[in-house]
């Protein structure tokens, strides 16, 4: 059956107990006995199968029926590149033509997968490569989840153990989605990771960080900060303007779980000993894990990164007013895994929106 947007016969646009109640209709409607619904729901997100043909546990009759009624769409793999770090990266085609990034990153026996939450970015964070094509639309949320469930699918599966929204798109602007993905990634019927392991990443959208608040579990929130001062994040992060950051540390130090600040590292432009100082006293307030970045320099747009001297001096300052701080390593250097970039050089930077085609990507 063809796919429309907002489609209301995909099972994986919807909470595990909303898809489960769906198949439960369904097979009640046929006189099929209930377990045969658990069967199915069992093969959404726990052991994905590709299609409702491939559930061979089914009689085939009930197979034709469930792929008359249903759809458990798949994301296309455009290209997939290896890193000699261990990094993977995966670019997904969308029904609309538009691409999308994943990364998988193994450390010792995690397996993190960075996601995007949007095709595109409309922020316009001066350093980062998504920020520079431009927005096109929000994902939806099976469109999300479907990042962790394809790389299960691969012919040597990938199981995430972490999952980070670091990818493409802010999160937090496109909280309906992001909302039900989450319960995806975290409800034991559905990918199972534990909420403590799932991190969503944002600049500071208020509205956002409350309902990422509101919800049970113990989602971990990760702030992007990357300047100290008022005029100098304004200058990095336009969003600054609506969502300032005395309003965002703040926001931080009423969250009651773990608060990350993100800081990446721009040569000369946010590494020098006084904000180092600025940073410690904000991270100390919010008693916030601070993770430096080193800035990826191909999406990087005229910044350079900051030298290891400026870099360990800025370390050792947080650290010597008491704030916990961690140089994140940076990985997939030879396959332009920071935001957007592989989006950017695979596809080109066309205007948002309008029809592309499929030319120019090869297997790396
Ligand atoms: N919109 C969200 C999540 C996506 S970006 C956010 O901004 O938090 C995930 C992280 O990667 C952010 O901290 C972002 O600032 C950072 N980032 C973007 N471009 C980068 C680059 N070229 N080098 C290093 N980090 C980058």
């Amino acid at each position: 059956m063809p796919f429309l947007m907002g489609d209301q016969s995909n099972l994986l646009n919807c909470t595990p107990t909303d898809a489960a109640a769906r198949l439960d209709a369904f097979m009640t409607a046929r006189g099929v006995p209930a377990y045969r619904g658990a069967q199915v729901a069992h093969r959404l997100w726990k052991t994905p199968a590709p299609d409702f043909e491939a559930m061979l546990e089914l009689p085939a009759s009930l197979r034709a029926e469930l792929a008359a009624t249903f759809s458990i769409p798949r994301l296309p793999l455009v290209t997939q590149q290896s890193s000699a770090d261990g990094t993977q990266k995966f670019l997904f085609r969308l029904r609309d033509g538009e691409g999308i990034e994943t990364v998988a990153i193994p450390e010792g026996d995690r397996l993190t997968l960075c996601i995007s939450s949007q095709a595109g970015c409309a922020l316009q964070c001066a350093f980062c490569a998504t920020g520079a094509m431009g927005f096109a639309r929000n994902l939806e949320a099976w469109e999300i989840a479907a990042q962790v469930r394809e790389l299960l699918l691969l012919d040597t599966p990938l199981r995430a153990t972490n999952v980070v929204f670091m990818g493409m798109g802010e999160p937090l602007m496109n909280w309906g989605a992001v909302d039900v993905a989450l319960t995806i990634l975290n409800d034991p019927r559905g990918l199972g990771i534990g909420a403590r392991h799932i991190t969503v990443s944002t600049v500071g959208i208020l509205p956002g960080i409350e309902a990422l608040a509101a919800r049970p579990e113990q989602f971990r929130l990760a702030l992007s900060l990357h300047a100290p001062t008022d005029a100098l994040r304004h200058s990095l992060m336009p969003i600054n303007t609506k969502y300032p950051l005395a309003a965002v540390v703040a926001a931080a130090r009423e969250f009651d779980r773990r608060v990350t600040f993100e800081y990446v590292l721009l040569g000369g432009v946010n590494d020098g000993p006084a904000q180092a100082v600025d940073l410690a006293r904000l991270a100390r307030e919010c008693r916030a894990f601070v993770n430096l970045i080193p800035l990826h320099p191909g999406g990087s747009l005229g910044f350079t990164p900051s030298s290891r001297g400026a870099t360990a001096a800025f370390m050792r300052t947080l650290r010597a007013r008491g704030v916990t701080a961690a140089l994140r390593k940076s990985r997939g250097l030879d396959i332009s895994a920071a935001c957007g970039q592989l989006r950017v050089e695979r596809l080109g930077r066309r205007a948002p929106g309008s029809p592309e085609e499929h030319g120019q990507v090869h297997i790396a």
